[in-house]
C-alpha cells in the first residue's frame, strides 16, 4: 500500500480523501491554493504544499504545479478527486510518466469517455443501452442533418461531443430550428470546449436520471454497486440524489448494472466510475460516464456498507477487489442534499464568512464538509460547501431523518439552499418518488409565480 498520497483537489472532497487515507494509515499531502490557506482541512493535513494563487487555472487546474508538489513531498499517488483534472486524461498520463500513480482510469479510458461520441461507440459494443441518434458526429451537410433528425423523430437535442457540466447541448423541436441550432452549438462547443464535433440524440421529454456505480480492479474484476436517482437538477446540476431509485423494478435495474460491470470489462477500465443513464417508461438509455468519484458518492456507501474512496485507492495500488457481486448487499434508503453558498430561490452565489455551522448529527446522519464557525466560503470555486446524507431502513424513513437534519442545521453569515431542500422533502411529488429531471425547474417557476 501507498505511504503518502497527494489529494490534487479541495474543500470536501479533499477533506473526504484526507479521511480515507488516515483510516488506511497513509499520509496525505494536500495542496492548497492561496484563497484556501487557512482552511482547517488544509492546517490539519499531514502535510500540506501551496500551489499558486486563487485562480484556479493557476493552482488547481495547473499539472506543474502540483507534479513538482507531489515531487517535493515523494508523494507515490495522486487522487484527482471530482472536477478540475479529475477527467483529464493528459494530466492523467503526466502523473504517470513523472512516476507517480494516478488514482483512476487509464489515460485511454479518460480520453474514449471524455468524447461523448467515442464513449457512446463504445457502450453500444459493450452492450450498454444508449439514447438512439446520430451515429457519431453530425456531418457538415445540412441535407444529412435533416435527414438524421427525421430518422431520430423529433424533438432532438443537439450535443458537443466534448461537452460537459451541462453545458453545450440544445433542444430541437422543429426541421426550421434544426440546421441555425446545429451551427450555434458547434460554435459554443468551439469556444467552451475547443471541440466544434456535435452529435445528435432523441430530446427524451421526461426521463428520470439513474446512474449506476461501478469499481474495477486492474485484474479485470468489476462490480456494480447499485444505482442512484440524481433527477433533482436545476440548470443540469444535480442538487439532491438517493439511492435506491424509487420504484424501480429491481430486475430492470440488475440487467443494466450487470451490463455496466461486464463493459468495464470490456474496456479495461479500472477504478471508480459512473455509468449516466436517462430512465424513461421502464427503459434505461446510457447518456456518458463519469470516470472519477462523484460528488453523490456517499449515498452508496451508505447503502452497501463499502467505502469507494478507499476502494479507488486500494485498486490502485493494484489490489483486488476484496468482494465479488454476490457478496454486495443493498440495505436500507439513503438520501443526500447538497449544501450551496447561495440564495435558496435566486441562485446567486453567497460566499464570505461563515458566522455560525452548526452540522447536524444523530443515528444515520452523515456530514461530508469542510465547513466549521469562521471559515470564509472563497468566491473563486464552486458554490457547494458541504453535503448531509441520511440513512434508514425504508425511504419514508430517510426523509424524516434529512428533514430533522435539516431542521437542525444552522448557517449564519451567509445564504445557503437549506430552505429550498427543506420545502422539498415535504413537498408532495418528492415524497412520492420518481420525479422526472424537469421536475425541479417547474417546481421553481411555480413558486415564483
Ligand atoms: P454533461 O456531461 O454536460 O452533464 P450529459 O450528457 O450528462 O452532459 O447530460 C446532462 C443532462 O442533460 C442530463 O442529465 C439531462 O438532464 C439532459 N439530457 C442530456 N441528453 C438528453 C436527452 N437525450 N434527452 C433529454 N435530456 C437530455
Amino acid at each position: 500500500m501507498f505511504k503518502k498520497i497527494l489529494i490534487a483537489n479541495r474543500g470536501e472532497i479533499a477533506l473526504r480523501i484526507q479521511r480515507a487515507c488516515r483510516e488506511m494509515g497513509i499520509k496525505a499531502v494536500i495542496v492548497y491554493s492561496e484563497a484556501d490557506r487557512q482552511a482547517k482541512y488544509v492546517r490539519l493535513a499531514d502535510e500540506a504544499v501551496c500551489i499558486g494563487p486563487a485562480a484556479s487555472s493557476q493552482s488547481y487546474l495547473s499539472m506543474p504545479a502540483i507534479i513538482s508538489a507531489a515531487e517535493v513531498t515523494d508523494a507515490e499517488a495522486i487522487h484527482p478527486g471530482y472536477g478540475f483534472l479529475a477527467e483529464n486524461a493528459d494530466f492523467c498520463e503526466r502523473v504517470e510518466k513523472s512516476g507517480f500513480v494516478f488514482i483512476g482510469p487509464t489515460p485511454e479510458s479518460i480520453r474514449t469517455m471524455g468524447d461523448k461520441v467515442s464513449a457512446k461507440q463504445a457502450m453500444i459494443k459493450a452492450g450498454v443501452p444508449c439514447v438512439p441518434g446520430s451515429e457519431g458526429v453530425l456531418p457538415d451537410d445540412p441535407k444529412e442533418i435533416i435527414r438524421i433528425a427525421r430518422q431520430v423523430g423529433y424533438p432532438v437535442i443537439i450535443k458537443a461531443a466534448g461537452g460537459g457540466g451541462g453545458r453545450g447541448m440544445r433542444v430541437v423541436h422543429t426541421e426550421a430550428a434544426l440546421v441555425n441550432a446545429v451551427q450555434t452549438t458547434r460554435t459554443e462547443a468551439e469556444a467552451a470546449f475547443g471541440n466544434p464535433a456535435v452529435y445528435m440524440e432523441k430530446f427524451l421529454e421526461n426521463p428520470r436520471h439513474v446512474e449506476i456505480q461501478v469499481l474495477a480492479d486492474t485484474q479485470r474484476n468489476a462490480v456494480w454497486l447499485g444505482e442512484r436517482d440524481c433527477s433533482m437538477q436545476r440548470r443540469h446540476q444535480k442538487i439532491i440524489e438517493e439511492a435506491p431509485a424509487p420504484g424501480i423494478a429491481r430486475r430492470v435495474i440488475e440487467r443494466v448494472g450487470d451490463r455496466c460491470a461486464s463493459a468495464c470489462k470490456k474496456i479495461g477500465y479500472r477504478g471508480a466510475g459512473t455509468f449516466e443513464f436517462l430512465y424513461e417508461k421502464g427503459e434505461f438509455f446510457f447518456i456518458e460516464m463519469n470516470t472519477r468519484v462523484q460528488v453523490e458518492h456517499p449515498v452508496t456507501e451508505l447503502v452497501t456498507g463499502i467505502d469507494i474512496v478507499q476502494m479507488q485507492i486500494r485498486v490502485a495500488a493494484g489490489e483486488k477487489l476484496p468482494f465479488t457481486q454476490r457478496q454486495i448487499e443493498m440495505r436500507g434508503h439513503a438520501i443526500e442534499c447538497r449544501i450551496n453558498a447561495e440564495d435558496p430561490y435566486k441562485f446567486t452565489p453567497s460566499p464570505g464568512r461563515i458566522t455560525m455551522w452548526h452540522p447536524p448529527g444523530g443515528p444515520g446522519v452523515r456530514v461530508d464538509s469542510h465547513a466549521y464557525t469562521n471559515y470564509c466560503v472563497p468566491p473563486n470555486y464552486d458554490s457547494m460547501i458541504g453535503k448531509i446524507i441520511v440513512h434508514a431502513d425504508s425511504r419514508e424513513q430517510a426523509l424524516a431523518r434529512m428533514r430533522t437534519a435539516l431542521s437542525e442545521t444552522v448557517v449564519e453569515g451567509i445564504k445557503t439552499n437549506i430552505p429550498l431542500h427543506s420545502e422539498l422533502m415535504v413537498d408532495a411529488k418528492f415524497v412520492e418518488g420518481g420525479t422526472s429531471i424537469h421536475y425541479l425547474e417547474k417546481w421553481l417557476a411555480q413558486r415564483r409565480r
